[in-house]
């Protein structure tokens, strides 16, 4: 679903992204670790580039990605995308928060945005917010509501980045919860997070990355009882 080959990517003299080669196969959630400043949020901003890249290929659905214009909006229609700070709309209620996009990129009626966006704030547990504004909820509450929007337009593959960092602790776990029940469903998703119990529970793999490479590749299982770099030994011994 997701392919990167020898993607470098550079920030003026600093080199971000090293030859990146990955995959995120149809139906696999890949979590992506490493020390701050390693490239992680990058590497998901290139998959919507969102940043432009300055060597290699990146592939969505097997179609390299487009630079611009109607290809671009498509692009970024299908790869929903969640921050850690929610960027929702704080003048329009939830309901609005989620119905807006389907309706202005995919032409859905305004009845059918509001049954599916229903639906889905059904999903993610806080259908009995709908007509609030974003401030009057709490933070996890807020995620889940742009989790959401990004669903309301049916992707192919969702990207969150550390989706739970900006969370009071009380409230991550809500969160990760919706995150796992999508990936039971078969969501194909790209995870950059510091939260270990959802990588075991929920990663198909576990990408390494330091410095701006891809470090290690491999199984949650291996990746946490077997690391084989010193800089992935070095990272979870600070985070365990
Ligand atoms: P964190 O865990 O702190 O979120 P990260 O792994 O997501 O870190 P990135 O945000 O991808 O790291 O940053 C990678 C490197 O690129 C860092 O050295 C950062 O300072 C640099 N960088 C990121 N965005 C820009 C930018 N717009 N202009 C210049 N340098 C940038
Ligand atoms: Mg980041």
């Amino acid at each position: 679903m997701i392919s990167a080959s020898g993607v470098n990517k550079y920030f003026g003299d600093l080199h971000v992204l090293k030859e990146i080669d990955f995959e995120v196969p149809r139906g696999q959630v890949v979590v992506v670790l490493g020390p701050s400043g390693s490239g992680k949020s990058t590497l998901c901003r290139a998959i919507n580039r969102l940043e432009p890249i300055n060597s290699g290929e990146i592939q969505v659905d097997g179609k390299p990605l487009p630079s611009e214009g109607k290809a671009l909006a498509a692009l970024r229609a299908d790869v929903g995308m969640v921050f850690q700070q929610f960027n929702l709309f704080a003048h329009k209620t939830i309901v609005d928060n989620v119905t807006l996009a389907p309706q202005k990129v995919r032409k859905v009626s305004s009845s059918e945005a509001r049954k599916t966006a229903m639906e889905l704030l059904e999903r993610v547990g806080i259908a009995n917010q709908a007509e609030k504004y974003p401030a009057q909820l709490s933070g996890g509450q807020q995620q889940r509501a742009a989790i959401a929007r990004a669903l309301a337009m049916r992707p192919k593959v969702m990207l969150f980045d550390e989706p739970t960092s900006a969370l009071d602790p009380e409230m991550v776990q809500e969160v990760l919860d919706t995150m796992t029940g999508l990936a039971d469903e078969g969501m194909t998703m790209l995870v950059v997070t510091h939260e270990m119990g959802f990588a075991r529970r929920a990663a198909h793999r576990v990408v390494f990355m330091s410095d701006g490479e891809i470090v290690e590749d491999s199984t949650p299982e291996d990746f946490f009882s077997a690391p084989k770099s010193e800089r992935a030994k070095d990272f979870l011994g600070k985070i365990l």
